[in-house]
């Protein structure tokens, strides 16, 4: 079939791209990622009683840095590589110890979105590549995405934002418009990440967040969870035909 470029565009542009976020949003872990650094340091740097610190919304390099900051671990190139390659040799250990489970409705919605030929769906999320992957597979999440933006990228979660807006354009073939873009995620930070995009964010209180804290940051759309699937569909323009 030959399309020419006008109706291409129309025909792309009417897809949605949807960037979920992982932790709190789609799974919860309970606490597989905390254990596996935790042992991670204590098998790479001889810690015996590390340090944590709070891990929601930030990126893998960002908390890397900051775990060997705080249990006075120097970081270098070297200290970041051997920290990254054991966290990812203990996470399959600590997720088949508990791995946790899928939030209510993701799996309902996920499998919605991906009958519909209208939405594209993509990870934004602070996990490295291989991290997201174990975390999702571990529940058959992660064939549901075909593209991805990590938290390899950057120490700073914010910076997310250009490079997930390249990634959709990448992917499309074109700049999907602003307004059949949507960031889901359980932090201020996925809100703030979308607004740096300039497009629109539902919020999820499956995280542990406060409903009021996250209701303050401005997202367009916030629920306790993601059961409500007709509504989300509804927001997204899809017939939601019982199938
Ligand atoms: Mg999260």
């Amino acid at each position: 079939m030959h399309l020419s470029t006008d109706s291409l565009d129309t025909f792309l542009g009417s897809q949605w791209v949807l960037w979920f976020d992982i932790d709190g949003t789609l799974v919860d872990s309970a606490g597989a990622g905390r254990r596996a650094l935790m042992s991670a340091l204590k098998n790479v740097f001889g810690l015996t009683s590390p340090q944590c610190i709070p891990l929601h919304g930030r990126t893998d390099c960002g908390i890397f840095q900051d775990l060997c900051r705080i249990n006075q671990v120097s970081w270098s190139t070297e200290s970041r590589a051997l920290l990254e390659a054991e966290y990812l040799r203990c996470l399959p250990r600590e997720l088949a110890y508990d791995s946790g489970r899928i939030l209510p409705g993701v799996l309902e919605l996920l499998q919605k979105l991906t009958d519909s030929p209208h939405c594209r769906l993509g990870l934004l999320t602070g996990n490295i590549p291989p991290a997201a992957k174990l975390k999702l597979q571990a529940h058959v999440l992660w064939d549901f995405f075909e593209f991805g933006v990590f938290g390899d990228a950057s120490p700073d979660r914010l910076d997310l934002a250009p490079l997930a807006l390249e990634k959709a354009s990448s992917t499309l073939g074109l700049k999907p418009s602003a307004d059949r873009v949507i960031v889901i995620g359980d932090t201020i930070d996925d809100i703030r990440l979308a607004q740096m995009m300039g497009v629109r964010s539902i919020a999820v209180c499956t995280g542990g967040g406060h409903r009021r804290e996250l209701a303050a940051q401005g997202p367009h759309f916030i629920f306790d969870d993601l059961s409500d699937t007709e509504l989300i569909l509804k927001i997204l323009n899809c017939p939601d035909d019982g199938a």
